[in-house]
């Protein structure tokens, strides 16, 4: 389990619920953070009644639960909210080019869904709401078998199997490492002035798909070979780059860690955790 490292720590507490059918058992609390959603695009397409589900009952239940104790609440919210987006980079104040219906819209709509019922009830409770949209996020300890560019990429560079890009490679991401996310996420929920805000956490050095394939490929050492695939089912974002003015003035944010160094610190987290009967098998 990715949480293994924290269960000496005298202060944490495991407990597993699930948060459709209420708010965990916790007694007083004075932070509640919504980080619970699938957030790759297989997981919330596999998943897709659960991702509406958690993010609509469940982000309700967890303000009933900030609301309650006066505690502050933080949404994590999504890049997605702008869709396809025909704006660049991306601004807060930019409502988003969202399908209501395709592919990704049980994880899009739902983060809208769940961004609008924590301005109500701060709105109509006074809850201590605040909400992020964290843009494409990767480090040690994500899943290796989640689907996204970043596991997906790294494992087939190890592995020396084919990397798979969707269609032409040309749609671009921006990557923010997992620590400056972090820092990020405590930032918003620690500063009084982020009640009631939208701000976008991410890295806004922007990269094709191809590029990073490269990169990935170069950092590994590998001689895997670069396929183009079909296209990603539908909806696929063509361009994403946060803006990220207001994190820097609200939060006095901004990612630290730069792409070849994140890059090489996962591709070793992830050589070490799969081990070389795990790389080996497929090679
Ligand atoms: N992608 C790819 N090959 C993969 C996985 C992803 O080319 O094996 C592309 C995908 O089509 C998208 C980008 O990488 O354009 C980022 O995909 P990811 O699933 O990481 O997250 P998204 O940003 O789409 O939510």
């Amino acid at each position: 389990m990715n949480i293994e490292h924290l269960a000496d720590w005298p202060s944490f507490q495991l407990v597993e619920h699930d948060l459709i059918e209420g708010a965990p058992p916790l007694g007083a609390v004075d932070r509640v953070y919504h980080l619970a959603s699938p957030a790759s695009p297989p997981g919330y397409q596999r998943h897709p009644l659960e991702t509406m589900r958690v993010n609509s009952e469940g982000s309700r239940h967890l303000l009933d639960l900030a609301t309650a104790h006066g505690a502050s609440y933080l949404y994590a919210s999504t890049s997605e909210a702008y869709g396809d987006p025909l704006e660049h980079p991306q601004r807060e104040s930019y409502r988003g080019n969202v399908s209501t219906t395709g592919p990704r819209s049980m994880y899009d709509e739902a983060k809208r869904y769940g961004e609008a019922l924590a301005m109500a009830y701060l709105r109509a409770h006074g809850t201590l709401a605040r909400i992020v949209r964290i843009f494409n996020t990767y480090g040690p300890r994500s899943d290796p078998h989640d689907g996204r560019l970043v596991p997906n990429f790294i494992v087939q560079a190890l592995r020396n199997e084919p990397m798979t890009v969707y269609g032409d490679g040309q749609q671009t991401r921006s990557l923010c490492y997992v620590s400056d996310l972090v820092e990020g996420l405590y930032r918003a929920m620690e500063c009084p002035g982020a009640t009631g805000e939208v701000t976008n956490l991410g890295n806004p050095d922007e990269h094709t798909v191809l590029e990073f394939a490269t990169i990935i490929r170069e950092l590994a050492g590998s001689s895997a070979p670069i396929i183009y695939t079909e296209p990603a089912v539908g909806d696929d974002p063509q361009r994403r780059r946060p803006d990220i003015d207001k994190a820097r003035a609200l939060l006095g944010w901004e990612p630290e860690v730069a792409l070849r160094d994140g890059l090489a610190r996962t591709i070793a987290a992830f050589r070490a955790e799969l081990g070389p009967g795990d790389l080996a098998c497929a090679s």
